[in-house]
């Protein structure tokens, strides 16, 4: 071995200098008293270690500043290195040379002397300085505890080391000892090695040895959570692994798999909006994770099968022929001529812009009208399919837009439901009964419509379950009411309403000759048979059997009768052995003439006249509203309109002792009540024109009664009647029976006008009355009534109460008058007379006990 001191020449200066070959190091900082293998393939390098070997084996071996070079140049090596001994020298074939060198002293590179073949830098060493031994023998303590913590929580630090390094007394070797053992970065390596005051040294170690032991355990936590995660995959792995055996065990793996193929493959066949194939291919993935037994799974099935089975594309094509969908509605419906008029227009709109626009239609009228009837007459009209959901007693959003998925049991409201069913996304969709909604804590039922029929926001329909948009634009959408006033108000606000109006007995004669019995005949399996009506049988079931503005109970009085008959037929060809069928069927269904028989069997043929339906319907349920046989006192026909129709209201007013009650009886609504206490009034304030005692009210109870009570009737529009009725007992002059009436009156006694005109008069005009007086407002509403009708009525327009009473009340002789002309009318004069007037004595005197009639 050499000894360096003795190879060092004295400088002018008198410090040692050194001339030395230089090996620079990569990634490697080698630290005196160290001995450590090196591989050399750099030829500067190899040949910087051959001529240490030729002279005295000594080697200046310094860290270059960055690694990645290759040919380095004088900067790129650091200044401060290890003057090195050679212990070894071994040549590799591949002219690469493994060697072991020993790290002897500190030194710094004065200059460099050449660069040809090598390096070669004259070198001065560095002297260590001097400490104090209090000082650094605390930082040697602490290096050392520090050390052994770090060896604490790394494992792979050997006993040896720890033993070794516990044994070196010398501080600057156990720095270097302990600086070369470690990981520390390479400038962190090479600060510690430049370092010329241990103690600052010693410090620099501390810190980093603690920044590794703190490096280090984050090192260990974080592989601790990764092994975790890793293991935890793995029995996941393990577990399913398992299951799937024991399933392939109880044999429920193949039934999973099967449904899970079937699914997938209808999945691939089915077209779908983008948004739903990625929710479906999601809920999918789920699935398959999924035991196939488990609730979990059956509820994830369930919601793929809704996506899947929407018609997202799916279409009938439509019949754009304007002339073919007349013929349609005509062959459906008997008249109805201004609703199919904006049915027809409605399409063309369709046909031009090729997109349903504009509002929804709404059918409002009767029930049993033809509504609904009407709008399956659209979608044959079309060619679109129908579907119908009825909205009546719907209170709950939930049933339009379904329940989110998150509630047990859910699933999609009904138009959703309806679209499936229908399988078509172009249908005609037929809401019923908009009117007849409710709305409650469970939300509001209309605003959900709203979203639906609005033409602006329904094509992202978005139903709770389904979870997805829903184009619902190319629907057609018609909804049906009975009343307008019930639908709320922004829904009507989307929708154009059609009337439909209740039909006159001569419309119902015609509905049910052309449509009602020949379908009749049809669905009871009776076309082989020949089925006779007559005329009058026809016209006694419309008044006699039936109370209604529409057709659905003579329709259901015909079927009964049809499915008699099929019965008796039935019956009478198990006697018989000749079957009863012809070989020609007819159609005709109906005759004008009465027959004359009972109802008739012949062979094969079967008449039904008017006799025979108390046979087949039992008695007449209906006494149709009738004029009276004569003219009474305080009788006078009203008029009313009701839900089903018009009808004929006979109003009573009798007077009684008392003590001026106005007693009301009968079905009457509120506002009716108010409008005979507006009559009293009225005639109070004029009883001294109409020549009545005016204290009737103190000494006399005035009752009204509406005998016809089943149904509620509402409106003001028996203001007039019961007016006249009143006026009849205190005059005690009959009234005209003749004579029908309707209309609101003012406590001055203006005549207002009323709704409902049309059914009023066809009742009227039912009941045989032939003389109406209507409000002169009112006039207008003439032109609705069927002129067959008109005609054969006498119909007055008034304005004034007066006009009514001059019409009605029938005087005792042509001398008798009704007023007294003198007097102009003043209303209310008794507040102008301090004094209550002594009855007069042409008055007439009231008697004292008065009989009803
Ligand atoms: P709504 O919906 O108005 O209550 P529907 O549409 O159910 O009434 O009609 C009841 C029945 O009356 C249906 O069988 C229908 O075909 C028949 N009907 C109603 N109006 C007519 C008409 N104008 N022509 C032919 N049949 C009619």
């Amino acid at each position: 071995m050499i000894n360096i001191s003795k190879i060092f020449k004295q400088d002018a200066s008198g410090s040692p200098r050194l001339i030395l070959p230089l090996l620079p190091l990569r990634d490697i900082v080698v630290f005196p008293h160290m001995v450590v293998p090196l591989f050399v393939g750099r030829a500067k390098s190899v040949n910087a270690l051959a001529d240490a070997m030729n002279r005295d084996k000594c080697v200046f071996l310094a860290t270059q500043n960055k690694p990645g070079i290759d040919n380095p140049r004088e900067r790129d090596i650091n200044r401060v290195g290890t003057i090195g001994n050679v212990l070894q020298l071994l040549r590799l074939p591949d002219n690469t040379v493994k060697s072991l060198v020993e790290g002897k002293s500190r030194g710094r590179i004065i200059s460099f002397k050449t660069e040809e073949q090598f390096f070669q830098v004259e070198v001065e060493p560095i002297i260590e300085q001097s400490v104090i031994e209090v000082e650094s023998d605390a930082l040697v303590r602490a290096v050392l505890d520090e050390f052994k913590e770090y060896a604490k929580v790394n494992k792979n630090i050997s006993k040896e080391l720890i033993n070794t390094i516990s044994a070196i007394v010398n501080p600057s070797q156990l720095c270097d000892t302990i600086a070369s053992h470690f990981g520390f970065k390479i400038p962190d390596k090479q600060k510690l090695l430049e370092m010329p005051v241990l103690t600052n040294r010693l410090a620099l170690l501390i810190k980093l040895i603690r920044n590794e032991v703190e490096i280090f355990s984050v090192g260990q936590k974080i592989k601790g959570r990764v092994r975790s995660q890793i293991e935890k995959s793995q029995k996941n792995y393990y577990l399913s692994e398992q299951m799937r055996a024991i399933k392939k065990e109880l044999g429920t793996d193949e039934i999973g798999n099967d449904e899970i193929k079937e699914l997938q493959k209808k999945i691939k066949r089915k077209k779908m909006p983008k948004e739903v194939v990625a929710k479906v291919k999601y809920e999918f993935e789920k699935l398959k994770m999924m035991a196939p037994m488990s609730s979990e799974a059956t509820v994830v099935r369930n919601y793929i099968d809704w996506l899947i089975s929407m018609p997202w594309y799916d279409q009938v094509k439509l019949n754009h022929n304007l002339d073919k969908a007349e013929k349609i509605l005509n062959e459906d419906h008997y008249g109805l001529e201004k609703p199919k008029e904006r049915i027809l227009e409605f399409l063309a709109v369709q046909i031009l812009v090729k997109k349903i626009r504009g509002p929804i239609l709404c059918f409002v009228g009767p029930p049993g009208v033809g509504k609904t009837s009407l709008a399956k007459s659209v979608a044959r009209a079309t060619g679109r399919k129908f579907v119908r959901i009825s909205l009546g007693g719907v209170r709950d959003e939930a049933e339009i837009r379904g329940h989110r998925r998150t509630y047990i049991g859910a699933m999609p409201g009904k138009i959703i439901q309806s679209i499936k069913k229908v399988s078509v996304n172009n249908p005609v969709f037929c809401l019923d009964e908009v009117d007849k909604m409710s709305t409650d804590f469970r939300g509001d039922p209309s605003s959900a419509l709203l979203e639906v029929l609005d033409p602006e926001q329904n094509s992202a329909f978005n139903d709770h379950y389904l979870d997805v948009d829903v184009d619902l634009s190319d629907i057609l959408f018609i909804t049906t009411a009975n009343m307008l006033q019930d639908i709320p108000l922004p829904l009507q606000d989307r929708m154009e309403i059609i009337r439909i109006p209740g039909y006159t007995e001569y419309e119902k004669f015609e509905i049910a000759k052309n449509f009602i019995i020949p379908k009749q005949i049809k669905s009871n399996g009776l076309e082989q048979t020949k089925l006779y009506f007559s005329k009058k049988a026809i016209m006694s079931i419309i008044q006699h059997y039936t109370r209604e503005a529409g057709v659905r109970n003579l329709e259901r009085e015909i079927a009964t009768i049809c499915r008699k008959v099929a019965r008796e037929i039935i019956q009478k060809s198990t006697d018989t052995p000749e079957n009863p069928t012809l070989e020609n069927p007819v159609n005709l269904t109906y005759a004008d003439e009465e027959f004359e028989n009972d109802v008739e069997h012949q062979h094969d043929v079967i008449k039904i006249p008017s006799t025979s339906l108390i046979k087949y319907l039992g008695q007449p349920r209906f006494r149709i509203g009738q004029i009276e046989k004569e003219d009474m006192v305080g009788l006078v026909t009203g008029l009313a309109w009701t839900q089903v129709g018009g009808e004929i209201l006979n109003i009573e007013t009798v007077i009684i002792p008392g003590k001026g009650d106005l007693i009301i009886t009968g079905k009457l609504g509120d506002v009716m009540k108010e409008s005979a206490q507006a009559a009293v009034s009225y005639v109070r304030s004029r009883s001294k024109r109409l020549k009545i005692d005016p204290v009737f009210y103190q000494k006399y109870d005035i009752h009204v009664h509406v005998p016809e009570g089943a149904i509620p009737k509402d409106g003001p529009s028996a203001g007039i009647a019961i007016c006249t009725s009143i006026v009849s007992v205190l005059t005690r002059r009959p009234v005209d029976r003749n004579i029908a009436m309707t209309g609101e009156i003012t406590l001055r006694g203006r005549v207002l006008p009323i709704g409902g005109l049309r059914d009023k008069i066809l009742a009227a005009h039912r009941g045989g009355i032939t003389k109406i007086i209507i409000p002169k407002e009112n006039e207008n509403d003439l032109k609705e009534i069927p002129s067959s009708i008109s005609k054969l009525l006498e119909i007055v327009t008034v304005e004034h109460m007066d006009e009514v009473l001059t019409d009605a009340i029938i005087l005792r002789s042509s001398e008798d008058r009704l007023f007294d002309e003198n007097e102009t009318g003043d209303y209310g004069f008794i507040l102008e007379h301090t004094v209550i007037p002594q009855i007069d004595e042409h008055l007439v005197p009231l008697p004292e006990n008065i009989t009803t009639h």
